[in-house]
């Protein structure tokens, strides 16, 4: 099952692509946890990723196909994958979807995980991520069992520097332009299912899993 994650910044789509990829035993690619992992290690591509993050923007398509292409091309993602964050833009999606046709293959589920902005900046600020083992909690909704520390590494947890006020607004304004057309883009090509991201987590989860079984 090939599965795509779609939604602002902060609705939700990491959390439920962990939980779903749990589920049905696919990989969870996050093409944002690529990218941070390569600033952790100082990599070339990191340093320049970090350079939009920083300021909410998107990382160039060029960059960012290569990497995520060559990442569903690996041995584990054979019997599917949940994507968490590609594509992010028309672009991207069309690429993906060549390389997939190339391969007689295709996208089965896009999931729209659906939360108003006004609900966003406050779910942000109350984010903690673990950059070691890709966790996220909330300090209200999930938080960790010690406070500031992950439960599953035991690495210290931190505030995502794309996650500040400003910064989410940004990247709000860039999903609005850039990613949302996504929405039309999976309509069209009839596997687009909206679910409501404003419930609680475990609600979100049950109402994707009805859609993929359905
Ligand atoms: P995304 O991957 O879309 O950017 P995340 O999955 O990281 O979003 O979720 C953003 C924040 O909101 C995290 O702190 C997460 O714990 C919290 N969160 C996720 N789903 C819910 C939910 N249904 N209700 C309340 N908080 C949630
Ligand atoms: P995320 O962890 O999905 O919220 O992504 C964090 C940041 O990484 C985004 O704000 C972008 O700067 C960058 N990024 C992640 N995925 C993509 C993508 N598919 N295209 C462009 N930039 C991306």
């Amino acid at each position: 099952m090939k599965i795509i994650m779609l939604g602002a910044p902060g609705a939700g789509k990491g959390t439920q692509a962990k939980m779903i990829a749990d589920k049905y035993d696919i990989p969870h690619i996050s093409t944002g946890d690529i990218f941070r992992a390569n600033i952790k290690n100082g990599t070339a591509l990191g340093m320049e990723a970090k350079g939009y993050m920083d300021q909410g923007k998107l990382v160039p398509d060029e960059l960012t196909v290569k990497i995520l292409l060559d990442r569903v091309a690996k041995d584990d993602c054979k019997h599917g994958y949940v994507l968490d964050g590609f594509p992010r833009t028309i672009p991207q999606a069309e690429v993906l979807d060549k390389a997939l046709t190339e391969l007689n293959d295709k996208i089965d589920y896009a999931i729209n995980v659906d939360v108003p902005d006004e609900n966003i900046i406050r779910r942000m600020s109350g984010r903690r991520a673990c950059l070691n083992c890709g966790a996220t909690y909330h300090i209200a909704h999930v938080p960790p069992k010690t406070e500031g520390i992950c439960d599953r590494c035991g690495n210290e947890l931190i505030l995502r520097d794309d996650d500040k006020e400003e910064t989410v607004k940004n990247r709000l304004t860039v999903y609005h332009e850039q990613t949302q057309p996504l929405i039309d883009f999976y309509t069209a090509k009839g596997v687009l299912k909206d679910v409501d991201g404003t419930q609680d987590m475990q609600v979100v989860f049950d109402n994707i899993i009805a859609c993929l079984e359905k």
